[in-house]
């Protein structure tokens, strides 16, 4: 990638809890990313056909008017009616938040999916055309989206995905550099020329190690695979190995030239903090 002087940006993502106590739990946590002025905090939405207005949606508020900071809102095709994106977006408007990440979303087994939008790209379009003044990303796929035949395809679908007007992309987590380094070269190949913000996921503890180890076709490298081995028996010492390979990955990104970090912080203010105290400077966030 070329070198550039403009700083990158540092986001973070949030997701909604699925029970009250859950919820107090979390402003209670957000709160502490109070002040660390990231560059957005995005909201995800359940993976199937929750109430998305009094999760997604109610959380972003609270992020926006409580923390006072850019939202973004995850809105998946699959789970949301033409009608409800409608109205979604006025409530947006009305709260002063114009950031969606417009996603398919996944699958899943025991719910079927809404029929007015097929692909990601459909919703992206029909948000700019409803709304064109906000700010629309898309997700993307370093190592491959599951579904794609191949990378040919993926990046194809990927372009069309970006001409139906997303201004920035997001990737999945990623615990390998150089396959984020090779996808940014493939969409500078197919004429993607968005701000690509990577995803990185801390690992804080085994269970969630394995989650990801399980649904993720992320390759880990040698190094993620040994802390992993090593520290089995010893949760103090797996979180703070993985915040240090989480960090160590974000110091490579930056000097590689990224156009953005976005930390997937499990809603984990203490992980979010210490990764923000270990490399703010590289943000311009000190
Ligand atoms: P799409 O861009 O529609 O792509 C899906 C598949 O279809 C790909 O294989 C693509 O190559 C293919 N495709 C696209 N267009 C075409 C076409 N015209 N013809 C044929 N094939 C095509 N899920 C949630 O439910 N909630 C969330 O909050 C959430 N947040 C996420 C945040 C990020 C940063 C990322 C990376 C993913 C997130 N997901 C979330 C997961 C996402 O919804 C799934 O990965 C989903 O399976 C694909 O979503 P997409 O938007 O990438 O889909």
């Amino acid at each position: 990638m070329t070198e550039t002087n403009k700083l990158p940006t540092l986001s973070f993502e949030v997701f909604p809890p699925n029970s009250q106590v859950g919820t107090a739990n979390l402003t209670a946590t957000l709160d502490q990313l109070e002040g660390l002025n990231p560059s957005f905090i995005s909201v995800t939405a359940s993976n199937h056909k929750l109430d998305y207005e009094k999760t997604t949606i109610d959380l972003a508020k609270y992020v926006h008017d409580k923390l006072h900071c850019p939202t973004m809102v995850h809105m998946p095709a699959a789970y949301v009616t033409k009608k409800e994106v409608d109205d979604v977006l006025n409530k947006l408007e009305d709260m002063h938040i114009n950031q969606v990440l417009a996603l398919r979303g996944d699958i899943v087994e025991g719910y079927t999916p809404e029929t007015d939008f097929k692909y990601a790209s459909d919703l992206i379009t029909y948000i700019k055309q409803q709304k064109p003044y906000f700010e629309v990303s898309g997700a993307c796929y370093p190592e491959v989206h599951p579904d794609s035949k191949n990378r040919i395809d993926d990046i194809r679908h990927l372009k069309d995905k970006v001409d139906s007007g997303c201004d920035q992309l997001i990737t999945q987590l990623f615990y390998d550099n150089e396959a984020f380094y090779r996808f940014q070269e493939e969409c500078a190949i197919a004429n993607i020329n968005v701000p690509i913000l990577a995803g990185i996921m801390p690992i804080v503890n085994r269970k969630q190690a394995l989650h990801v180890i399980e649904n993720c076709s992320a390759r880990l490298p040698k190094k993620f695979i040994s802390i992993l081995d090593k520290y089995k028996d010893n949760p103090v010492s797996l979180k703070e190995a993985g915040i240090a390979y989480a960090v160590d990955q974000i110091v490579d990104l930056v000097t590689n030239n990224v156009e953005g970090v976005h930390l997937y912080t499990m809603n984990k203010s203490d992980t979010a903090k210490h990764i923000f105290s270990n490399t703010a400077s590289l943000f311009g966030l000190e």
